[in-house]
């Protein structure tokens, strides 16, 4: 009887462990997801301020002259900033985490 009673107890706990594995994978997605989107406003925080920066900068009649490759030098630094900070920049999925580590698309996008 005691024997049944153990039996029973370590499927109950298995089953337990079970539903906490679930909700694990269930939380990991959700994380995901909200880092994804905190990436995402951030950046788009950023384009809006430089936006007003700019917009700012017109009306103020001060204008700097940016040679086009110091543009395209900001932009690959933000890139790379974003890459190194855990999120895709290749096509494939931009703007998402890399969850398993390097990824040879943006590496090949970056060795551009
Ligand atoms: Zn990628």
């Amino acid at each position: 009887m005691e024997k049944k009673d153990i039996y029973a107890q370590a499927n109950e706990l298995e089953q337990h462990l079970g539903d906490i594995y679930k909700d694990i994978g269930e939380m990991k997605k959700k994380i995901v997801q909200l880092l994804e989107e905190n990436k995402r406003l951030s950046l788009e925080n950023q384009q809006l301020r430089s936006m007003l920066k700019t917009d700012q900068t017109d009306k103020d009649k001060i204008k700097e002259e940016n040679p086009p490759s110091l543009v395209i030098g900001e932009g690959y630094d933000n890139l790379a900033r974003l890459y190194y900070e855990g999120f895709h920049i290749c096509n494939v999925y931009y703007g998402h985490l890399r969850t398993e580590g390097d990824c040879l698309f943006c590496l090949s996008f970056l060795n551009k």
